[in-house]
């Protein structure tokens, strides 16, 4: 006979390990399958960056940003090891489209959604002090905003919250491919590949936490389920030798204006992020040639020692893909908010997660969790999710 799980997800990025956490938690028997490792798609490559994201004021995404800045105050708690407060420095120069008015009044409501804690104060730096600047470019220098954002080791972050998983009873299989599944009235039939054999488990709930997978997943599940058009957009970082020591650049592209990060990030420059459509199989993501030029031209725009041509080749570089809702105009505009669905409104079989951020991973688990529960037998619950500490090893 097939073993039961109250709960079997598919996936070990930050929201497959998120889900476990909450489910475990909860008192409930957990499996996770992942069929390469954990934080192998989208959790290892993102920009590591726990922020409300200020530039998410700009579309009008108020509640994704307070959610946001109330999760990075609760990493910055639980988290220590692996989540730390950075200063983050947007310099304003004649050309720059965003003008100083438009940045004081975006971090003034940045601090107020931040609940105008110590770490929403925000300021300008002296003129005096800007040649302290990691060698910013400071020709046509106008001014130079600073505040405060988080920064983490995405890949350490969600081994982090899978062990924390794993200590409250959830069980992970490595590598394991969910092949399809079968959702019968009561139960889910799931099917996979481990240890080089096809096997089946039943779930009371499957959650398809397959990142950039997840839509081929939800058509290998029958009956069939509506899953929302969406559309994959691949994201670059180039690596570089040399970290900026004062912290992270927050700088427009020369291009088209879109955001950019120039960061430290282990010993190294980090500088990223591009979106470009993406169409193909989700594990050969790689950065594109244009992207590189477009990062490289960003480097040599802000900070002119990468003008050098021998410094301006990165020593390493990575994408990752950004699962989000199909739709007309630049991927920059398009809602950030996580999608979850469900086969129907009571007490459902399948819960699937589509896109949202490496910064809400806990607080979308704990609504994935709530969706969920009518389908599951009351259990004592073990432990509170906001009060669960996450350590570095
Ligand atoms: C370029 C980029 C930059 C970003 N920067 C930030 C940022 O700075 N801050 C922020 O908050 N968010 C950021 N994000 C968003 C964030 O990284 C993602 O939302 C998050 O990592 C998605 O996690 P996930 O668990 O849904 O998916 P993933 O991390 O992709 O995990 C899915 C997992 O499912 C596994 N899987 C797939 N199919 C199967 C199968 N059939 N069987 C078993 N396993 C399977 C995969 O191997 C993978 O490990 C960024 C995203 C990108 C792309």
């Amino acid at each position: 006979m097939n073993r039961r799980w109250d709960v079997v997800i598919v996936g070990a990025g930050i929201h497959g390990a998120g889900i476990a956490q909450a489910a475990a938690a909860a008192g409930h028997s957990v499996l996770v399958l992942e069929q390469s490792a954990i934080a192998a798609g989208s959790s290892s490559r993102s920009s590591k960056l726990i922020h409300g994201g200020l530039r998410y004021l700009e579309s009008g995404q108020l509640r994704l940003v307070r959610e946001s800045l109330h999760e990075r105050k609760l990493m910055l708690q639980l988290a220590p090891e692996l989540v730390h407060l950075q200063k983050f420095y947007i310099p304003v120069y004649r050309h720059t489209r965003r003008r100083p008015w438009q940045l004081r009044t975006g971090l003034t409501l940045y601090a107020l959604l931040a609940g105008l804690d110590s770490t929403a104060h925000f300021g300008t730096v002296s003129r005096r002090l800007w040649a302290q600047l990691d060698g910013l470019e400071t020709q046509e220098l106008q001014q130079v905003f600073w505040y405060h954002d988080a920064q983490t080791d995405d890949e350490r972050l969600t081994a982090a919250v899978v062990r924390s998983a794993q200590s409250l009873g959830a069980e992970l299989a490595l590598p394991a491919q969910c092949l399809g599944a079968t959702l019968g009235e009561d139960a889910v039939r799931v099917r996979y590949r481990h240890a080089g054999a096809e096997q089946e488990c039943d779930a009371g709930v499957l959650v398809n936490a397959a990142g950039a997978w997840a839509g081929a997943l939800a058509g290998r599940i029958e009956p069939k389920s509506a899953v929302p058009a969406l559309e994959l957009v691949q994201g670059s970082h180039l690596v570089y030798e040399g970290p900026p020591q004062q912290g992270v650049y927050y700088v427009e592209s020369p291009r088209d204006g879109r955001a950019i990060f120039v960061m430290p990030w282990r010993g190294k420059l980090l500088v990223g992020t591009t979106e470009v459509r993406f169409h193909g199989d989700p594990a050969s993501v790689a950065p594109a040639a244009q992207e590189i030029h477009y990062l490289q031209a960003v480097l040599r725009q802000y900070f002119p020692r990468f003008r050098d041509p021998q410094l301006s080749q990165p020593v390493a570089s990575f994408a990752g893909l950004r699962v989000l809702p199909a739709g007309e105009g630049h991927a920059f505009h398009r809602s950030r908010e996580t999608l979850l669905t469900t086969d129907r409104p009571a007490r459902p079989r399948l819960l699937c997660i589509f896109g949202g951020k490496l910064t809400t991973w806990r607080a979308v688990s704990a609504r994935a969790l709530a969706m969920i529960a009518p389908s599951l037998p009351l259990r004592p619950a073990l432990a509170r999710t906001d009060q669960l500490v996450l350590r570095a090893s």
